[in-house]
């Protein structure tokens, strides 16, 4: 399987790109936890993207796009994947689509989580008091908000109009978000 999970920050995406991944024994890649491990071990891309993602912007594409590709490149992507966190623009849309075009394969689906934008700010706010990451101040929360709605929401259409976007309701428990997802992809599987 190669998937995709989209919806803004806080929808809880990383959480259920996990557990999906572990079902279909792949790996799930998540391009906000690449970054912050190379920000943690201070390598040149860790120093480069810090400056964004303290302020809430994108990383810019070509550093985006590359470390994906290296990453979907290595041996335990060769047989699916699943991203978290990317493509987050049209110009990272039309990479990915060509570096898996280049591999023979196709897009299986396409996770929209959908949610209630002020519970997404109160569980981002919440989350930022737990965990303390340098980009969950609430002024950056609104700004990775806004940069959601303008760049990344439109591209939902992109993948309805290639009829492989599956909008799942984000709200509730996660165990109850897991059987929702659990549920519209093995309808993919069997397809
Ligand atoms: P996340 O953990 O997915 O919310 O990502 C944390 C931060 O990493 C984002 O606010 C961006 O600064 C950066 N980032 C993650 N994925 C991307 C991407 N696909 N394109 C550009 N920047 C990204």
């Amino acid at each position: 399987m190669r998937l995709l999970f989209m919806g803004p920050p806080g929808a809880g995406k990383g959480t259920q790109a996990s557990t999906v991944a572990e079902r279909y024994s792949i790996p799930a890649v998540s391009t906000g936890d690449i970054f912050r491990a190379n920000v943690g071990q201070g390598t040149p891309l860790g120093i480069e993207a810090k400056r964004y993602m303290d302020a809430g912007e994108y990383v810019p594409d070509e550093v985006t796009n590359l470390m994906v590709r290296d990453r979907i490149a290595e041996p335990d992507a060769a047989g699916g994947f699943l991203l978290d966190g990317y493509p987050r623009t049209l110009a990272q849309v039309e990479e990915l689509d060509s570096m898996i075009a280049a591999t023979g394969h196709r897009l299986d689906a396409v996770v929209a989580l959908i949610v209630d934008e002020e519970a997404l700010v109160q569980r981002l706010l919440l989350r930022a008091q737990t965990e303390g990451r340098a980009d969950d101040t609430e002024e950056v929360i609104r700004r990775r908000m806004e940069l959601y709605a303008e760049q990344t929401a439109p591209l939902l259409e992109v993948y309805r109009d290639h009829g492989i976007l599956i909008e799942v309701d984000g709200m509730g428990e996660v165990d109850e978000v897991t059987a929702r997802i659990a549920a519209a992809l093995e309808k993919v599987a069997q397809s």
